[in-house]
């Protein structure tokens, strides 16, 4: 009964477990999923193959990094908000391209009319091994170009610690390369082929390509269906 203890301590709220719940309200799991063949995120194809069907499948567990997602979503949303009715430019512009049997759809973080370029904010945790740019960001942002019609871009890294900006190529922008969008274009292809042929997996034996060697590859955690 309640003479055991008179004075009991009062109970703490659990933020550590309140913090990963409130992380897991705020992201949608299923918002990047896309079950038929034809679509992908740009993000999604610009990794490997076999992230790229994992990811549109949504075969990928997050929940470890939701918080890293989260940082990354505010800094978009503060430059949306604090930036974009400052400078001429559309931001979160929604984009759509079908090409050659596959379908693209995504946003682009700022689309800018005059220059005709579209700019790609990636936040990171300071600037240790900063070598830019990555493949993988410029094929995600050529995804972008084919669909705005953009001859120009420029990646944004941000800094998470402090908002430090630096940008690639360092000074003004870069052109569109239609090889390269060329080759995003036929992985896509392989990526619908594979899903096509042997569906959604339901285990990872299951899955279509082997694990590439990518970092991606090497930190997945899979999910699948219940
Ligand atoms: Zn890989």
């Amino acid at each position: 009964m309640s003479d055991a203890k008179q004075a009991t301590e009062p109970e703490a709220i659990d933020f550590e477990s309140e913090l990963q719940l409130a992380l897991e309200r705020a992201n949608d799991d299923e918002s990047h999923v896309e079950h038929d063949a034809e679509t992908m995120h740009p993000s999604q194809i610009a990794a490997c193959k076999r992230q790229a069907y994992l990811g549109k499948l949504g075969l990928k567990d997050h929940t470890d990094i939701l918080g890293t997602f989260q940082t990354g979503t505010l800094i978009h949303e503060f430059i949306e908000d604090h930036v974009g009715g400052h400078v001429d430019a559309e931001f979160e512009k929604a984009v759509e391209l079908e090409r050659d049997g596959v379908r693209f759809v995504g946003h682009t973080d700022c689309y800018d009319p005059a220059a005709n370029a579209v700019y790609d904010v990636k936040s990171r945790n300071g600037w240790y091994r900063f070598d830019p740019p990555k493949d993988r960001h410029l094929d995600q942002m050529h995804v972008y170009m084919a669909a705005t019609g953009a001859e120009y871009g420029q990646v944004v890294y941000v800094n998470k610690g402090d908002l430090e900006v630096r940008t690639w190529p360092e000074d003004g922008l870069f052109e569109f390369d239609p090889e390269r969008f060329g080759a995003i274009v036929a992985k896509a292809q392989q990526v619908r082929d594979a899903v096509r042929d042997h569906g959604i997996a339901s285990s990872e034996d299951e899955v279509p390509f082997d694990r590439c060697g990518c970092f991606l590859c090497d930190n997945e955690t899979l999910q699948f269906g219940d």
